[in-house]
């Protein structure tokens, strides 16, 4: 395998606090080593404009805690087709770049996998807050939006108990309620909604009853934004179902993307910054670091791209106990 002395690197898909933390690794460890490193904006869409500059440790400074990318990042129908793919290939070349490390998605790592056979040595590092990767228990982002999650659902819980109020608390996740679920638990919901378990609203409606029954002076239901029911739809179910609380609907929707990385996100963001980049100077490619228990380490980006993460129904089974 030829010696890597340039590396690209590009964030692509939804923006996720700790994206720029990973930059920040990425590129100083590559300087560190020796290598020049090219900052690639607009994740794939600017890879095909041949949108890149080389980057120095200083443009990297004072990033760390700041959410976004300042790479910035978009989504690319182009680069899905196999002549946007060549023309990214040729891209590269012509700026004589030896290896890539994509931070993003699943779909990013779809279009990681495109370059890698058309013989790119590529490492992914996973960044998305929705947690639907296969291959890593973290991806980076997932931490922040989720305390981003607990603070608003404690904000709301101290207003839906001074009004005897339900709130239906909308979080992300289009096709994984790992959001969801977990907020169920570390928010103290009553009811948890998700893609994976679907309900019918008339089990909601006596879960919420039941509560106010039990005395309690709020309910908090989070709906996954991917769940079987719509948050409005079960809002005027429950108005017209008269289920003792009044309801109110709040969407959290961006919010959940925004904000400084935790410390647990950077340190992740850090570590797989960091890794990506050895894994490609020794030689590894096709792989994604994944958190797998408390180490980082390469997973195959085959599997990461064809393998469905399960759901984390234990959790959910935990929030619906804990809410009695
Ligand atoms: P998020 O989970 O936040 O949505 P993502 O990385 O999954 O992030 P996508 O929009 O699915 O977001 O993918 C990002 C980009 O990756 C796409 O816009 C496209 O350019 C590229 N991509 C996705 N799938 C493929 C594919 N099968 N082949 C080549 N490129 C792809």
């Amino acid at each position: 395998m030829a010696e890597i002395k340039r590396i690209a690197v590009l964030t692509s898909g939804g923006d996720a606090p700790g994206m720029n933390t990973c930059i920040r690794a990425v590129v100083r460890t590559a300087l560190y080593n020796g290598c020049d490193v090219f900052g690639i904006r607009d994740g794939y869409e600017g890879l095909l404009r041949n949108d890149m500059a080389l980057l120095e440790a200083r443009e990297v400074g004072g990033i760390i805690q700041r959410g976004g990318t300042i790479l910035g990042t978009a989504r690319s129908d182009e680069f899905r087709t196999e002549a946007g793919q060549a023309k990214g290939m040729q891209i590269l070349k012509s700026h004589n770049i030896d290896a890539l490390v994509v931070i993003g998605g699943d779909g990013s790592m779809r279009g990681a996998r495109a370059l890698v056979k058309l013989g790119l040595p590529v490492v992914g590092v996973p960044a998305t807050i929705d947690n639907d990767m296969w291959g890593t228990n973290m991806a980076i982002g997932v931490d922040t939006a989720l305390n981003t999650i607990s603070d608003a659902i404690d904000k709301l819980r101290d207003t839906a108990s001074s009004h005897r109020r339900a709130f239906l608390i909308e979080t992300m996740g289009r096709n994984c309620g790992y959001l969801a679920v977990m907020a169920g638990v570390i928010g103290g919901a009553e009811v948890v909604l998700i893609p994976e378990a679907p309900v019918t609203i008339e089990e909601v409606a006596a879960k919420v009853e039941d509560a106010y029954k039990r005395g309690k002076t709020h309910s908090i239901v989070i709906v996954s934004e991917g769940a079987n029911v719509l948050t409005t739809e079960l809002a005027s179910a429950l108005e017209q179902m008269d289920v003792g609380f009044s309801t109110r609907i709040t969407i959290l929707g961006h919010i959940q993307r925004g904000g400084r990385p935790t410390a647990f996100d950077r340190l992740l963001a850090s570590r797989m910054g960091v890794t990506a980049v050895d894994a490609l100077l020794a030689g590894q490619t096709d792989v994604m670091m994944g958190l797998r228990g408390r180490e980082v380490e390469p997973v195959p980006l085959a599997d990461v791209v064809s393998k469905q993460r399960e759901a984390n129904l234990d959790y959910y089974e935990m929030a619906k106990m804990l809410a009695f």
